[in-house]
Order: structure tokens, then sequence, then C-alpha cells
């Protein structure tokens, strides 16, 4: 059901904060309107998260006018305005011309109108306009017609707008799949025909959109386009989306969040896998969990069920809880998976890393010289304890002893 957008739909502090935004600028003479994502999600029944505005008003007038901005794009017009603690991004009207690196606008024109303005944005469903102070919506490209028929269409030609900006293709995928809306007819052509522009995009902006794909419920269908307009080749050279792992991104949770999701993309091969973490400028968090999830999925593999230690080993690594999901998407086996997931939680952080029962003291009390072998045997330990053979200080010493007798002179 497609609804006018209304400011009584928009949650109490985002409503306050646009109207107090948008009073400030009439005290001038301006008019300033909600516009994008923020109008969209209201014509859709959905709470916006956070709005976005625009108005005819200079980057310098909004700075001159608000107390709290950050420039964030001010070459591009757009500038941050915080407001009782939240951030509100407001673009100035604009009708850029050329975009030669495929990365930014070449110049900005600033414009007057939300009808001129309404001509630079990616899709009709995004170039919708609401006036907080008056309620009034403009919607001059006909996106809420698009969206009552459930269509994603660009403004304007399509192959124009792909081969201007390589983005809207990654960007076609997510709103198709987010919103579940089909593309217009003639529009995934468009994107095949001008795919190679992705590859000049800048990788931030990718990740950024790959980022939202996976923050919200309708990511396997943004995949699925993704593959069905050969855009991964793309972006990602060599990388092919099979059927399997189509399947895979079908049956992975909504909302998996970017490290599953990209765990799952560059799963495979693992050479090429970090490489392509690595060209997407992941930050190095995010890359560390991903790979050690990979590693996490390998140990998956082969559990034998049986050694707790294992599994407690496995349940604690930073990985785990993408590998977890991932597996289960690959199809491996619910059972086992979903046990470890219930082992995790009952064990707690303090079951998943107890004190030990054997410590220094006591290697140095044996008599053990410092060095390596302190290591070993205390991580012989702590597996030990894990797997409940060692369950006192006092089993923990007995424990000790044997392994000493049994190495010998070697200590
Ligand atoms: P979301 O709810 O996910 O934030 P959004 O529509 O607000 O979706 P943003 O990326 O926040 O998307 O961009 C805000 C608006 O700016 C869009 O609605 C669109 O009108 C315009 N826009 C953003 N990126 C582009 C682009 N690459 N080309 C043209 N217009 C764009
Ligand atoms: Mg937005």
């Amino acid at each position: 059901m497609i609804r006018r957008p209304a400011m009584q739909d928009l949650s109490g502090a985002l409503a306050g904060t646009a109207r107090e935004i948008a009073e400030r600028a009439a005290r001038r003479g301006a008019r300033i309107w909600i516009v994008g994502g923020a109008v969209r999600d209201l014509a859709l029944g959905r709470p916006p998260k956070d709005v976005d505005m625009a108005s005819a008003l200079l980057p310098d007038e909004i700075e001159e006018l608000f107390p709290q901005t950050i420039p964030v794009g001010k070459a591009f017009g757009t500038i941050l305005i915080v407001q009782d603690g939240l951030a509100v991004e407001h673009t100035t009207f604009r009708s850029e011309t050329g975009y030669s690196d495929r990365r930014r606008p070449d110049r900005v024109e600033f414009g007057h109108s939300v009808e001129e303005d309404s001509t630079r944005r990616d899709f009709t469903c995004n170039a919708l306009y609401l006036d907080p102070l008056r309620d009034d919506f403009a919607d001059p490209q006909r996106g809420l017609a698009d969206l009552e028929q459930a269509t994603l269409r660009c403004v304007g030609d399509p192959l124009a707008r792909f081969r201007e900006d390589g983005l809207r293709l990654v960007r076609m995928a997510r709103f198709a799949g987010a919103l579940g809306l089909e593309p217009a007819p003639g529009m995934l052509e468009a994107a095949i025909a001008s795919r190679a522009t992705l590859a000049g995009v800048a990788p931030e902006r990718v990740l950024r959109e790959l980022e939202r794909i996976f923050a919200r419920p309708g990511h396997a269908r943004a995949i699925e386009l993704f593959a069905r307009a050969g855009l991964a080749g793309q972006v990602f050279p060599g990388l092919v989306l099979g059927e399997e792992r189509l399947w895979a991104f079908d049956r992975l949770p909504d909302a998996p969040g970017l490290e599953c999701g990209l765990a799952l993309l560059f799963g495979g091969d693992r050479a090429a896998g970090e490489k392509r973490l690595e060209e997407l400028r992941v930050s190095r968090e995010t890359r560390q969990r991903v790979l050690d999830a990979w590693s996490c999925l390998d140990d998956l593999r082969d559990l034998d069920g049986t050694r707790r230690a294992r599994r407690v080993r496995l349940e604690r690594r930073p990985g785990f809880e993408i590998a977890r999901r991932v597996a289960g998407a690959k199809g491996f086996d619910r059972r086992l998976l979903d046990q470890l997931a219930a082992e995790k939680l009952a064990l707690g952080p303090e079951g998943l890393r107890p004190s030990p029962w054997l410590r220094s003291k006591d290697l140095e009390a044996a008599g053990v010289p410092k060095g390596p072998r302190w290591r070993e045997l205390l991580d012989a330990a702590e597996e030990a304890q894990l797997d409940q053979r060692i369950t006192s200080v006092e089993s923990a010493l007995d424990w000790l002893r044997a392994r000493l007798g049994q190495d010998g002179g070697n200590t």
C-alpha cells in the first residue's frame, strides 16, 4: 500500500528537527524540503531512520544560518546540519553536468527549484519532496506512481544516467532488493550495456552501498540482480556469482550485516578474497573478522562434535558468528550449528574464557625453565580444562606432574 507522504507519519524527533530547520530557513525567505529516502520510506509506510533535506540555499548561507554545521561535501553543495543531537544532510538544489572521472560530478550547478533538482536524482522514487512546514508534497518525476507499480525507474534515460555515474548500477540492485521493486523495462539492458562504468567507481562508494545492502532485508534479490546484470565481475574482476552462491545468499538471514555478506560473497578462494577485501578498503577489524570467519568455516567443516575444547575455542573466535551464519546458508548441518550457538550462549563470556586452574607460578614452582615451553604447557592445560579433564587447582597440579613425568628430562 503506497500512501501520500505526510509529516504526521514521521517520528516526533525527526519531524521536530526538520520543522525547526525549515522554520529557521523560512525566516530567511527560503523553503527547505525533506527529500529522498525519508519521503520514499513514508510513502512505503516504513519509518525513516534519518532525513536528508534540500533547498536553494547555498552552502555558505546554510553555514551562516545554522550554529552547528559540518562541510561534508561543500563543493557539491552538501552540508551537515547538527540540530538537537541529530545530523541532517542539506544539499543545495543541483543540476550537475559531466562526470568525467565517473566518481564525482565535474561541475556542480546550483539550481532554484525542486523540478530542476529532481532531474539529477537517480531514481524517480528517490526524487520525492515533502515540505515540513506546509506538508506539501512534490513529485516532479512521478515517483509515487512508479512505487505503486512496484517499479524502479531511472530519472531520465537509464543508459545516460548509468554512464554518468556507475555507482547507480549498484544502487539499482540495492533499491530493487530492499524495496521489492522490479527494474523498469529497458533498465536491466541499460545496466548491462553500461556496466563497464562500474570499474571506475571509487571503492569506498561501492563499500557504502554494500554495507547498506547487507544491513537490510532484500539483500538476496539485490545480489541476484548484481549477478543478472553481470555487475559482480565489473567491480571484482574474476568474481563469478554462480547458482550455488545465489542460493546461499537466499538462505542467509535478513539483514546479515556487511561482514557476513562479504564472507559469503568472497568466500572460496582465500587469496583472491583477501585481495578483494583490500581493494574494497574495508576496515582492519572487518578484514580480520572475515578472514577469521573463513578459517572458522574450515574448522566447522571437520568438527568432531565430541571434543569440548575444540568447540569452545571455535565458539569464542571473533569470526565464529559470521561463520555460523554463512555455514547455515551453505547447507552445513543445522543441528550442529544450533548446538554450537546454544552452547556458546550457555557458557557466556566466563565459560568461554574461564580463569585458568594452572598458572605461570605453578610452572615456576615446578621448576620448569622459562621459555616457549611455558606457553605450550599453559595452552595444553587450558585445553584440558576446557575438555573438563582439569577441574580444580589440585587436578591442575596432578595434570602438570603427570605431564612433566611423561616428558621426562625434556623440560
Ligand atoms: P537510504 O534510505 O538507504 O539512505 P536514500 O534514498 O536516502 O536511501 P542516500 O544514499 O542516502 O539514499 O541518498 C540520498 C538521496 O540522494 C537519494 O534519495 C537520491 O535522491 C540522491 N542520490 C544519492 N546518490 C545518488 C547518485 N549516485 N546519483 C543520483 N542521485 C543520488
Ligand atoms: Mg539517506
